[in-house]
């Protein structure tokens, strides 16, 4: 298959290390003489025709930003079929040979419905929730990571000064890995994730207490934003043991700031494998990091995988709380 010309878009939330992803895109498919299309404001972008010419030189200064240059969108009319078929046939009259969608789960499931329609796709997994089953990495993650620790590290600062506990809501709707790993990183006590939490405060509350007994001065609980309820829990906990407890929801500050190296290496590295890909033919695909490998796997099996539990991780956070 001859690819000529290709369309890139970013979708769904914005993750840092997307304008690295997108500069690699056009590099490397402008080295192999490809045209290259962007797309603004993902699928609602593509149905409304808002694109623009690419060049190498129009990806200068953009390495080191956060954020999404092509700007994102949420797109309801993409998960009609009407506007799937309206999608497909506007990427056919453009004669674009096939689109990159650098985004989550939600934009590689518009990218396999435009597949069904005929078109060749591409994804790149870029999310800073890391909720993909099919790959180990997706790009932002060690950003939004590090972003929430240094944030937590400076709450730490004050809640160990004032012996309060602390309550830290990080991002996270369905996956609790951001809390996971900034939990472990930050060396909270307590780290709550959507999928295990079962809104029973009594034994929290109780672990709370038998630490404070033992003299314990500080405690860090980080939550996740799919268990919520920052406040009333903050609440609870400071009625049941008399300890001052505060909330603190870091929000959309996790999102942004320049991405750090591992996200713009391995952004530009999955941007190459996507190009290859494409050159040798493997369309409907995503690109995956798994076994330690950049890779690629057909779309219609990388969206049937289920994301298990990282059980190590999760014991790991009860084996290094001081006891
Ligand atoms: P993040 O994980 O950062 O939220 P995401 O890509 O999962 O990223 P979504 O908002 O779920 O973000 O999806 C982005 C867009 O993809 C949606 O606004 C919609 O246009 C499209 N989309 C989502 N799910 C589907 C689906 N089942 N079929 C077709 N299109 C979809």
């Amino acid at each position: 298959m001859a690819v000529r010309k290709i369309a890139v878009l970013t979708s769904g939330g914005d993750a840092p290390g997307m304008n690295a992803a997108l500069r690699a895109i056009v590099r490397i498919g402008d080295g192999f003489g490809m045209e290259i299309i962007g797309i603004r404001r993902g699928y609602s972008g593509l149905l409304a025709r808002d694109f623009e010419p690419l060049t190498s030189q129009d990806m200068s200064d953009t390495v080191q930003k956060g954020g999404t240059i092509l700007f994102t969108a949420r797109c309801k009319e993409m998960m009609e079929e009407r506007y799937q078929i309206q999608a497909a046939e506007i990427l056919k009259e453009e004669n674009i040979d096939a689109l990159v969608v650098v985004g989550g789960d939600g934009s590689f499931r518009g990218a396999q419905a435009l597949a069904a329609q005929g078109i060749n796709v591409i994804g790149i997994p870029a999310t800073i929730d890391l909720d993909l089953a099919c790959t180990d990495y997706t790009i932002g993650f060690d950003t939004a990571v590090n972003t929430a620790m240094e944030a937590v590290d400076k709450v730490r600062d004050t809640s160990t000064s004032h012996e309060r506990i602390s309550i830290i809501e990080v991002m996270g709707r369905h996956a609790g890995y951001i809390a996971l790993w900034c939990g472990i990183a930050c060396g909270a006590e307590e780290i709550l994730i959507p999928e295990t939490y079962d809104y029973n405060d009594k034994l929290l509350i109780e672990r709370i207490r038998e630490r404070a007994a033992t003299g314990k001065k500080k405690h860090i609980i980080i939550n996740a934003e799919g268990v919520g309820q920052s406040e009333a829990l903050a609440a609870r906990i400071e009625n049941a043991t008399g300890i001052e407890s505060r909330t603190t929801i870091l929000g959309y500050m996790q999102r942004g700031g320049a991405p750090s190296s591992r996200d713009r290496v391995m952004a530009s590295l999955m941007a190459q494998q996507a190009i290859e890909a494409l050159l040798e033919g493997r369309v409907n695909r995503v690109v995956v990091y798994r076994e330690g490998m950049v890779q690629d796997l057909a779309i219609d099996e990388a969206l049937s995988m289920q994301k298990a539990l990282p059980e190590k991780l999760v014991a790991l956070t009860k084996r290094l709380v001081r006891r």
